[in-house]
């Protein structure tokens, strides 16, 4: 106790906290900082067990850490990426950073047995509140960032490069484990007359609600993603074309029946649906099963549009990959 009331002015001044603890972890010394953030006195807590003046504090794994460093005569870390905080202390910052307590780095360290000859350790706290809200913040954009990557920027469905990206995964996990997969590419019914009469935000408008609505259709797995314009796409994993025709079937009158209040105007809108499934044998490509989903789009559009057509296999090259 006296080697520290020599330094106590300097430790005062600390912009970190410092705690000393003898080996029955009873509180020797509190600085400055620690009175200011944790509201107490040291003269009101001395000489009592730190586990009582701090209840918050996680007693078990602590006293181990204490306990090694008593043995070993070593210092011990703790970094606020592996526990946020040891002390529980109120942070001092107006800024919102998803917790209200002090993120700290704490530092254990063995001292010279007092004049008692009781040996002591000597806890630093370091505030790391700046490094873990920065951190956070960093995680949020990285999430939001990784996001704006696959999603198309109007629809907020999948965009088209990362759509293909999990169209090629799929077929590949298909042909693996010999599971059907189909895809179906749609695209709305004389969408250009729609944009000359309600203007580009209406064409826009509707875009985004279809695309939101189309979406309460699906199941998790299957995948919406926009391939251009107004064509869109849905991966469907382990569905074979019986069950793609019938999702397809459902979606096509969901929209034919689905009004849509732009301006004061009602909208409504339809879609042409092409249907293909993967031959389980056939080392086809991505671009094999779009094409083939695309020429059964083209004869919905053909037959008369608003409507679900799909692709008859044995039409093209297509069979001849099977072989
Ligand atoms: P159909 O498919 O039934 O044959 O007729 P369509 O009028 O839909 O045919 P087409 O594919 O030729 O026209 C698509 C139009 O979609 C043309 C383009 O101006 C419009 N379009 C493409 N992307 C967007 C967009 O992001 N917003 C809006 N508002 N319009 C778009
Ligand atoms: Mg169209
Ligand atoms: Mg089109």
């Amino acid at each position: 106790m006296s080697h520290i009331g020599l330094i106590s002015p300097i430790l005062a001044q600390l912009n970190s906290g410092v705690v000393v603890v003898d080996d029955e972890y009873n509180v020797h010394y509190l600085n400055n900082f620690m009175e200011r953030h944790a509201s107490l006195q040291l003269s009101q807590v001395a000489g009592q067990s730190l586990f009582k003046v701090f209840a918050d504090l996680p007693e078990a794994w602590l006293k181990r850490k204490l306990m090694s460093v008593l043995d070993l005569k070593t210092p011990a870390f703790s970094s606020w990426e592996q526990r946020q905080y040891i002390f529980k202390l109120p942070h001092l910052r107006p800024v919102t950073s998803g917790s209200q307590y002090m993120a700290q780095n704490c530092t254990m360290l063995p001292l010279q047995t007092d004049a008692a000859g009781q040996p002591l350790i000597c806890i630093l706290i370091e505030d790391a509140t700046d490094a873990f809200v920065y951190h956070q913040h960093l995680s949020r954009t990285l999430v939001e960032l990784e996001k704006a990557n696959r999603q198309d920027g109007l629809t907020k469905v999948l965009n088209r490069r990362y759509w293909e990206e999990q169209l090629k995964q799929e077929i590949h996990r298909a042909q693996r484990y010999q599971h059907p997969l189909s895809l179906i590419l749609f695209d709305l019914d004389k969408f250009k007359d729609l944009n000359d009469k309600y203007g580009h935000l209406g064409g826009d408008f509707v875009l985004i609600e279809l695309a939101a609505f189309i979406g309460t259709l699906l199941r998790d797995s299957d995948l919406l993603g926009r391939y251009g314009g107004e064509e869109f796409g849905i991966i469907l994993p382990d569905t074979p074309l019986s069950g793609a025709q019938e999702v397809a079937e459902r979606i096509c009158k969901a929209v034919a029946d689905y009004p849509m209040l732009f301006n004061q105007q009602t909208i409504r809108t339809s879609l042409s649906m092409g249907v293909a499934e993967m031959h389980p044998k056939a080392h086809v490509l991505h671009d094999d099963l779009i094409r083939c989903a695309d020429m059964a789009l083209y004869s919905a559009k053909r037959a008369g549009r608003n409507r679900v057509c799909c692709f008859q296999f044995g039409e093209t090259e297509y069979q001849k990959k099977v072989n």
